[in-house]
């Protein structure tokens, strides 16, 4: 039998990776993978690969392949995914509409869902907030439609057939009591949604699904019970828990998952990756030579589980593994990064 047909322990976690396929993978995303791949392994779970594209405009042709070679050749494996099939598939968000589709009409049913035909500009005229989204002030509770007539969700789709959009955004009403998790890395966290963000769109007005919808859809039903990702995500967090709450009050069923953000890596000036670092990618470090079992261990000792540096596999790195071990500085590349690996 091989290791993927023996079926976890009972309650073993189930974890997940979810690159959105926007680039070439870095050697930040390949250390959060890591992370949250020795996470459910070291416990000896499943781990599934799910393709986040959502967004066809930021879909970079051939990234998710490129992904999912990339971390093959780093020693990751995963038990389901979009180049393996599964029983919770398909493994890429854009073959799941229908069933985000679902979601939004069982919110509706819920009264959790409204329609906002309010624009970017109506939120900008507001007194500029000092902690709203990003150039946006948190949606006012003022905003949201003083009643719905009931049957509005299937109007509006009804009127909007054909029309390539849905007539109006779709945004997720937002309950009044922060939330309160304990994340495994960065310990108790309170974020009060309404204040902060407030009711958040679930579809825009052209038809795409958000990110928060698909995530929390997709955690849910593909059975994840822990969410290893990089804190900038963290303030995502509140919202996620809030709409999967309303999700299972909603009829879906699924376990809650667990939250662990692991910091961030910088470039050695200290500056968030980006597809500008070339030289930071996967791939370009294997052409140059570097071995996995280098990589793997430069991320571990950067990650904490390793006092220093030494070449391993990830297999060979899971009796180190402990969430208590994790530290929880972000890690800023040294210039020498790939003479650094070499000597590994
Ligand atoms: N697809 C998201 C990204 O690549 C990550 C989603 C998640 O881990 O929740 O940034």
């Amino acid at each position: 039998m091989s290791r993927a047909e023996v079926p976890p322990p009972p309650n073993a976690p189930r974890g997940r990776w979810a690159p959105s396929p926007s680039g070439l993978l870095h050697v930040g995303s390949a250390r959060t993978a890591l992370a949250a791949w020795a996470s459910a392994r070291a416990a000896g779970g499943s781990f599934l690969w799910r393709l986040e594209d959502l967004d066809p405009p930021r879909v970079v042709p051939g990234a998710g392949e490129a992904a999912l070679e990339d971390l093959a050749w780093l020693g990751l494996d995963w038990d389901e995914g979009p180049d393996r099939g599964g029983p919770v598939g398909p493994y890429a968000q854009s073959e799941r509409f229908g069933l985000y589709d679902e979601a939004l009409e069982r919110l509706a049913a819920a009264g959790r869902l409204f329609p906002c035909r309010r624009s970017r500009r109506d939120l900008q005229a507001l007194a500029t907030a000092p902690h709203g989204a990003p150039g946006l002030p948190p949606y006012p509770a003022s905003f949201r439609p003083e009643r719905l007539e009931p049957g509005w969700f299937e109007a509006l789709r009804g009127a909007a057939a054909g029309t390539g959009g849905i007539g109006a955004a779709l945004r997720f009403r937002v309950d009044p009591e922060t939330v309160t998790f304990t994340d495994r890395l960065q310990g108790e966290i309170t974020e009060d949604v309404a204040a902060r963000v407030g009711d958040f769109v679930l579809q825009r007005r052209d038809g795409l699904f958000a990110y928060q919808l698909a995530v929390v859809v997709d955690d849910l039903v593909m059975g994840v019970t822990e969410v290893v990702r990089a804190t900038d995500l963290l303030a995502s967090t509140g919202r996620q828990i809030q709409l999967g709450r309303a999700l299972l009050e909603a009829g879906f069923e699924g376990p809650r998952p667990t939250y662990g953000h692991v910091p961030m890596v910088l470039t050695p000036e200290g500056e968030k990756l980006s597809k500008r670092d070339g030289a930071l990618t996967l791939r370009h470090l294997r052409r140059a030579g570097i071995a996995p079992e280098q990589l793997t261990g430069y991320l571990a000792a950067s990650l904490g589980l390793l006092e220093a540096p030494k070449a391993l596999t990830p297999r060979e790195l899971l009796p180190f593994f402990a969430w208590d071990r994790l530290s929880r500085d972000d890690h800023r590349l040294p210039e020498d990064l790939q003479a650094r690996l070499l000597r590994l």
